[in-house]
């Protein structure tokens, strides 16, 4: 082999890029062995350090600095739809604008690939002819779901059929199905766009035509789809799904909390007859596989799904919503860092699609893109079916204090007697989770903190547990003060949904109580159910934290209480009291969404916060005005640019040194300015260091050069770590 290698003349060597999905800089070239001929975009198999791995071959040039002698040659082709040209350039763009290697991109679109060929998975079908048992209903609803005779999952079976997986088992024991293989497409039912939906109120079927316009347009636009909780957003931008079914392309539909989103599914398997296929990190292996095939070969015309959908090998994407377009859950912050709702936009621009942003409570960036022209905005101002926004009113926590050693208010407990009298359901709002944000010995004062981050330990009582929310570190209860030793003398402080759900217990005994916080719902099945719970009337009291926020719609549910509305103030993030707006907003938007007016109380210590005016007088337009003038002076985003870089490292020392090295080669000139290098909030992380500087520019200057020519001045020794964060959304 060798041999007859060197006697060919490096003229006749033909190499090709391709781009492995890890950090390398960028692709590296292969040889291309007689017989095969990859082009761009085809999925190869390469081999790298002995092992054999699939990578895309890459439209750039790799650094030819090796010679042709010591190319290693490509293996194989993958028998798999190649990656078309505008996800490639999307990877590439994803990867110059974040700062990340392309192959930590390109991963994302590739990560479902494992070299190991794709095992045929096992699924059941029916034992045909079936022996002739008694069945119980189950077992039959079991056997109904594999009526169309396509073989399916054990899992899958349960879901459908409504059983738990150990039915599905039994019947298999019993000899009523047996093991067929599943197939590698999944049979992914067509959406239907003249299936017969709602029918349309006018401001709705207006917003719906000027969607369908977009779409039927086949270019790239972005449209705000701006409207009041509860005025039918979803119901409008399904028209511009169906719009994009009935051009033959395929539809993206973004949302922030895909395990929350089981009435999202329930709706449009109304409007279009089936469910769409679905994308998150949650599905197994088989699942994924199946999917990202379904999608690649169009078999799969809807996609729902969390951020890391935008890396799916659409071959023909028609159209990309983002729902609930202000929700910082876009923004992914590990890994490759990136704003998927900014990231949609320029994945519509690559296919010559229309995006389309949906929000009751825009962001300030999506606004400022509508005032500067670039986006169009349609509006629905009303309600759907006549229900009237709740009205908001502020209680003076300084006024009506609660009892001793309570965190519910005289006027919010009598609010929600009252509802619950009525017969409605109520529900309390605060963002935290757990019991207490604070163990403290009440003999000496000992905090009980986190080992390895800035952070106090959070009480989960149930779990009679301390942890720590950014760790995950978790300690049982002690029963002594760890630095005084004093017995029983550790008291909580403060309250999370926990605390609030015992008090609400002591309060009104009678109530049925539901806790809906991100440890008490796992998964999407219990939050489904959950949801129709609270639908069925079957609870009268909700608990919960931020995601009861998102989008649900519980018809019976009048009156909304936010225990703390201060919380998010605190901190002084650029965004605290625009995201506060927005979270209460929306929370408040829970309520009064049927015949009966809704009602929210806002708990605060400083009613006058212009905060707490704009939300009780519900004049949102007003607050980001105001926000907006406070902003553009000092170009402060969306009217100006900036970039986090994180520094880490084992020691506070090494922190120092580094942050101190970026400082002294900050970047200069006219609008750009360097902030830092200070402690970061949390200043220790999983037991890491860590500081921050902060670029802040002038909307018209490019960070991105400047932080290459920036980084590259500055060596980083070993245990060391520099993260960039463009556009950061989180200054923690
Ligand atoms: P938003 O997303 O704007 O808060 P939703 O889309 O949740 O509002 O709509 C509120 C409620 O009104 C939902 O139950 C929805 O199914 C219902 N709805 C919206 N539009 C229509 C319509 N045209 N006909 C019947 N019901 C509708
Ligand atoms: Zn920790």
């Amino acid at each position: 082999m060798e041999g007859t290698d060197r006697k060919r003349s490096s003229r006749d060597v033909q190499r090709v890029p391709v781009l492995l999905p890890y950090p390398f800089p960028g692709p590296f070239d292969y040889r291309v062995p007689p017989g095969l001929s990859p082009a761009p975009g085809d999925v190869v198999l390469v081999p790298l350090n002995r092992r054999e791995e699939v990578g895309v071959v890459w439209d750039a040039p790799a650094d030819a600095g090796v010679p042709d002698g010591k190319l290693k040659p490509v293996a194989g082709v993958v028998d798999t739809p190649p990656m078309r040209p505008a996800l490639r350039q999307f990877v590439d763009w994803v990867a110059g604008y974040t700062l990340s290697p392309p192959g930590e991109v390109m991963a994302m679109a590739l990560r479902v690939l494992a070299p190991r060929a794709a095992r045929p998975a096992a699924g059941w079908r029916r034992a045909d002819p079936l022996p002739a048992l008694r069945i119980t209903a189950a077992r039959r609803r079991v056997l109904d779901a594999l009526a169309e005779q396509e073989p399916r999952s054990t899992a899958d079976l349960a879901r459908a059929a409504g059983v738990g997986v150990g039915v599905v088992r039994g019947l298999a024991d019993a000899g009523l199905l047996v093991p067929a293989a599943l197939p590698v497409v999944a049979p992914f039912a067509i959406p239907d766009p003249e299936h017969p939906g709602e029918i349309l109120a006018p401001d709705q079927a207006t917003a719906a035509a000027a969607l369908r316009a977009a779409v039927a347009a086949r270019t790239f636009s972005v449209t705000l789809l701006d409207g009041v909780t509860g005025s039918g957003k979803t119901e409008t931008y399904l028209e511009a799904v169906a719009e994009c079914l009935r051009q033959g392309r395929q539809a993206l539909v973004l949302l922030p909390e895909i395990a929350l989103s089981s009435q999202w599914l329930e709706r449009f398997e109304r409007r279009f007859g089936v469910p769409p296929a679905v994308w998150h990190s949650d599905l197994t292996s088989r699942v994924r596989r199946v999917t990202w095939r379904a999608v690649a070969e169009g078999a799969a015309p809807v996609v729902v799904g969390a951020r890391s959908a935008l890396f799916l090998p659409f071959p023909d994407l028609g159209l990309v919503v983002i729902d609930e377009e202000h929700e910082t859950a876009f923004k992914q912050e590990e890994g490759v860092v990136y704003h998927a709702r900014d990231m949609a936009v320029v994945r519509a621009r690559f296919c010559s699609a229309p995006a389309v942003l949906v929000s009751a409570t825009p962001s300030l960036e999506t606004l400022a893109n509508v005032e500067a022209g670039r986006y169009r905005r349609v509006t629905l101002p009303m309600r759907h079916g006549g229900a009237v926004l709740p009205s908001v009113a502020a209680i003076d926590m300084r006024a009506t204090p609660p009892e001793r050693g309570r965190f519910l208010a005289p006027p919010l407990v009598a609010a929600v007697r009252e509802t619950l009298a009525r017969g409605e359901q109520a529900m309390l709002f605060l963002n935290r989770r757990g019991y207490a944000p604070l163990t403290l010995c009440r003999h000496c004062g000992h905090r009980m903190q986190c080992p390895n981050c800035t952070a106090w330990l959070v009480e989960h009582r149930a779990r009679r547990a301390l942890q720590c929310h950014h760790c995950g570190h978790a300690v049982p209860i002690p029963d002594e003060c760890p630095a005084c030793a004093a017995a029983a003398s550790l008291v909580p402080v403060g309250p999370g949904v926990e605390r609030i759900t015992e008090e609400a217990a002591a309060l009104f005994p009678e109530a049925r109580r539901l806790v809906m916080a991100s440890d008490t719902l796992p998964g999407p099945d219990a939050a489904a159910a959950a949801a129709h719970a609270i639908e069925a009337r079957a609870v009268d009291l909700i608990v919960g934290t931020q995601i009861v926020a998102k989008g649900w719609h519980f018809p019976h549910l009048t009156l909304v209480g936010v225990v703390d509305a201060d919380l998010g103030l605190a901190g002084g993030d650029l965004r605290a009291a625009e995201r506060t707006v927005q979270l209460l907003h929306q929370v408040a938007g829970r309520a009064g969404r049927a015949e009966a007016p809704g009602r929210v109380l806002l708990q605060t210590f400083s009613p006058e916060h212009p905060v707490m005016q704009a939300l009780v007088e519900g004049d949102l337009a007003a607050f980001m005005a105001r926000e907006a003038a406070q902003r553009r002076p000092g170009h402060w985003p969306p009217y100006g640019r900036l970039a986090a870089l994180i520094v880490s490292a084992d020691t506070a020392a090494a922190a120092d040194a580094l942050a101190r090295d970026l400082g002294r080669a900050a970047p200069w000139g006219d609008g750009v300015e360097v902030l830092g290098p200070a402690p970061a909030p949390l200043s220790v992380l999983r037991g890491r260091h860590r500081r921050r500087l902060l670029l802040k520019t002038r909307r018209d200057v490019a960070v991105q050069p400047i932080l290459r020519e920036w980084l590259g001045k500055v060596p980083v020794a070993r245990g060391a770590r520099v993260e960039v964060d463009v556009d950061p959304v989180s200054f923690l």
